[in-house]
């Protein structure tokens, strides 16, 4: 699933190639994706031009004059930017054509991605209305976290992924910022420390900044048509690492289940 560093790399790597550009075309081969895609964009796209390439949460904002396309890539999603002569893979599902050839491809085989678009406020849109924070922006930080975090019983690793508490902390990003802090994925996260959450905003900052960082280095899968999405290579402290000895303490890494979702831990370095 494409995290917030792959949106984020991805967002780089269609900017330089979308900003300024005038819409030409806009071609929708299947528009039930998690939500049904406007068919009239073929007639409101065209002419408009590019004004901005912008990220919040995982969702990729494409300011136009007269408004902004919404698109998230889903589970499995991927935008591309390739020659308008490409031929249609078989989960290619819109394409939005540029002046001077080009377009902006949208592939997603389990078609959970989705395309809106506004003419309002976009960060006033439902789907971003109420989300937290960015991990990156300055606002994230432990006095914040501990605010958010008073007299709550719900788990440190759940409290940490909520997106109204901050986005884009998945489940790699939250167990590897958990191992970095010290701090227990079951842990209360009323019952951590503001100390502990300077740490764990540390931790969140520094996992997601590097993952972006390795990104940069696939940004050519983004913008030539060469090959799948770039995924991280990442070192990681915990994540899949169940068995296998912490790479600080040589105590061996465990698993549990939070949520329906896999949790990996160092028992003895995290408390
Ligand atoms: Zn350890």
């Amino acid at each position: 699933m494409p995290e917030l560093p792959e949106v984020e790399t991805t967002c780089r790597g269609i900017r330089s190639a979308l900003r300024g550009r005038r819409i030409s075309g806009f071609v929708l081969r299947n528009h039930q994706l998690r939500w049904p895609v406007d068919r009239a964009l073929a007639k409101v796209l065209p002419g408009q031009h590019v004004r901005a390439v912008r990220r919040r949460a995982k969702y990729l904002l494409i300011d136009l004059d007269g408004g902004t396309l919404i698109a998230h890539l889903g589970m499995s999603g991927s935008l591309r930017v390739l020659p308008v002569d490409t031929p249609w893979l078989k989960h290619d599902h819109y394409e939005v054509r540029l002046d001077k050839g080009g377009c902006l491809r949208f592939n997603d085989p389990r078609r959970f991605g989705s395309l809106h678009w506004v003419t309002g406020d976009p960060l006033e849109h439902p789907l971003l209305a109420d989300l937290g924070p960015e991990p990156l922006d300055k606002g994230f930080d432990g006095p914040y976290l501990a605010g958010r975090a008073k007299g709550r019983k719900v788990a440190i690793k759940q409290f940490i992924m909520d997106q109204g508490v901050v986005v884009g902390v998945g489940n790699i990003y939250a167990s590897e910022a958990l191992f970095r802090a010290g701090i227990h994925p079951r842990r209360a996260a009323g019952k951590v420390s503001r100390q502990r959450y300077d740490k764990l905003a540390a931790g969140v900052r520094a996992v997601l900044g590097e993952a972006i960082k390795q990104g940069g280095t696939t940004l050519r899968d983004y913008v030539n048509a060469d090959g799948t999405p770039g995924y991280f290579r990442q070192k990681l402290y915990v994540y899949e690492r169940d068995g296998q000895p912490c790479r600080k303490c040589g105590t061996p890494i465990r698993k549990l289940a939070q949520g329906q979702r896999s949790t990996y831990f160092c028992p003895a370095c995290q408390k």
